[in-house]
């Protein structure tokens, strides 16, 4: 059985994008990244809408993905098709919250502009829904909306792509349809005798448990998203995190299709990535089909709960998200849904960022809490810098982040307020 210097669980984007950053900090090191599918970004990686912008109220979120961004712009300029677009991020808001400090904030930070009302209602949006609809569902009149030009959309298998193709240049390996079943935690000083480790024995993990038997390595690094949990709670490590699933309508009708082409910033006739507001549904054109992809993550109501392949309801569509679409955007009155599927956000309910842990010979990143698209980038710099031990790590556009305020125990993140 070879002997890795690095396992890594998980070929998701995380996993993809932290052993780039690994490999090239320390191309001497012999690592192989392991997953259950039998290929890479299966996970929640293919479920994402992979829109992607720098509009966060976070200010460490906001070096995350606006570096992140850069990076993939460079990318994708230097000739490899990352299916990047620069169509913008549309918030719908009221005229409370349009007007609020935190917005004006993030107006003066980030490349942006507003929209009133009159330009809304150009783009096919409604700004004052039904009254009786209105009171009955909550439904805010929009007042104006903040457009984030540094935003847009992307493809999560052509960022996936461009990861495995630099891994495979630089000689990582890889070993498909292999489920990790547990952490085998091993004295250091090992006495040989029955029921080790000890509580007086240093621990560290000497193999992972596999279906293609036991795999051993010096270190390890779980990028394993919402799984985690099923690997670090058997040997008493809290992730922190806890999954939450949201579900994904691509709808269609002749008004959406003409509603997909209007352009708000950019230099595509492509419509901005749309936050409705309140619920806050989103709507993501995908400019390929001509279609919508509706979806929101909802707060008190849905559970936290976790299945291996998690389908959509249409049901949940109908009588939740349509009946709000209808009012705000009359081109869905006519619209079908054309396909459908799920995902899980691996959500850090503190402060919606990622929670990067070093234990033993073992390092965690998780909880990228809806954002790990755009963000994965920085993280897998972040990552790199946990697994050399090294206090900070410096993003692609020359910010520094430190480590330790990603941690558990020296966390310093400020609260995320525009989770969507
Ligand atoms: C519906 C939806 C919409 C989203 N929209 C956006 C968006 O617009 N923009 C954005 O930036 N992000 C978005 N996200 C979030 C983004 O998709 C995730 O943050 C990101 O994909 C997480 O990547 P990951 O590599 O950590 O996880 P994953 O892609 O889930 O990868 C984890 C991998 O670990 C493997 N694994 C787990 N356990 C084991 C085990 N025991 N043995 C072997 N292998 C294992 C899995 O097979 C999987 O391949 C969205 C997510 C969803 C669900």
């Amino acid at each position: 059985m070879q002997k890795y210097d690095l396992l890594i669980v998980g070929a998701g984007i995380s996993g993809l994008a932290s052993a780039f950053h690994i490999k090239k900090d320390n191309p001497d090191l012999n690592i192989c990244i392991v997953d259950k599918w039998g290929t890479y970004a299966q996970g929640n990686t293919a479920k994402s809408d992979a829109a992607f912008r720098d509009v966060f109220t976070s200010e460490t979120n906001y070096k995350l993905a606006s570096s992140s961004i850069s990076f993939y712009r460079d990318v994708q300029k230097a000739g490899f098709n990352l299916g990047m677009h620069f169509n913008g991020y549309l918030f719908l808001m009221d005229e409370v919250c349009l007007n609020s400090p935190s917005i004006n904030k993030l107006l003066r930070k980030v490349k942006s502009k507003v929209l009133d009302r009159s330009d809304i209602s150009d783009l096919g949006i409604q700004t004052s829904p039904d009254p009786e609809a209105a009171r009955i569902m909550n439904l805010k009149s929009i007042y104006g909306g903040l457009v984030g030009e540094n935003c847009g959309i992307m493809e999560p298998d052509l960022l996936a792509k461009y990861y495995v193709k630099e891994l495979e240049n630089l000689g990582v390996d890889f070993e498909f349809n292999t489920r990790v079943n547990k952490l085998n935690l091993s004295p250091r000083s090992k006495l040989n005798f029955p029921g080790e480790p000890f509580i007086w024995q240093d621990k560290f993990v000497e193999s992972i448990d596999t279906n293609k038997g036991d795999l051993i390595a010096d270190q390890f690094l779980l990028a394993t998203d919402v799984w985690t949990n099923d690997l670090l709670s058997p040997i008493g490590i809290d992730s922190f995190t806890r999954p939450k699933k949201v579900q994904v309508f691509q709808v269609q009708s002749e008004g959406i299709t003409k509603m997909i082409m209007k352009r708000v910033t950019g230099d595509e006739d492509i419509f901005p990535f749309t936050i409705l507001p309140s619920p806050t549904i989103d709507l993501r054109p995908d400019p390929k089909s001509r279609t919508f992809w509706i979806s929101y993550s909802e707060g008190i109501g849905q559970g936290f709960s976790l299945e291996e392949n998690p389908t959509a309801d249409t049901e949940y569509y109908s009588n939740n998200l349509y009946t709000v679409l209808r009012e705000y955007v009359p081109a869905f009155i006519e619209s079908k849904i054309v396909a459908s599927w799920a995902g899980f956000y691996s959500m850090n309910n503190m402060d919606g960022t990622y929670v990067l842990e070093r234990r033993m010979n073992l390092s965690v990143v998780n909880g990228s809490s809806g954002s790990g698209i755009m963000k994965a980038d920085s993280a897998g710099r972040l990552t790199s810098a946990l697994f050399s031990g090294r206090e900070s790590a410096r993003l692609y556009d020359g910010s520094e982040i430190r480590v330790a305020d990603l941690g558990i125990s020296n966390r310093k993140v400020d609260l995320e307020t525009l989770i969507i």
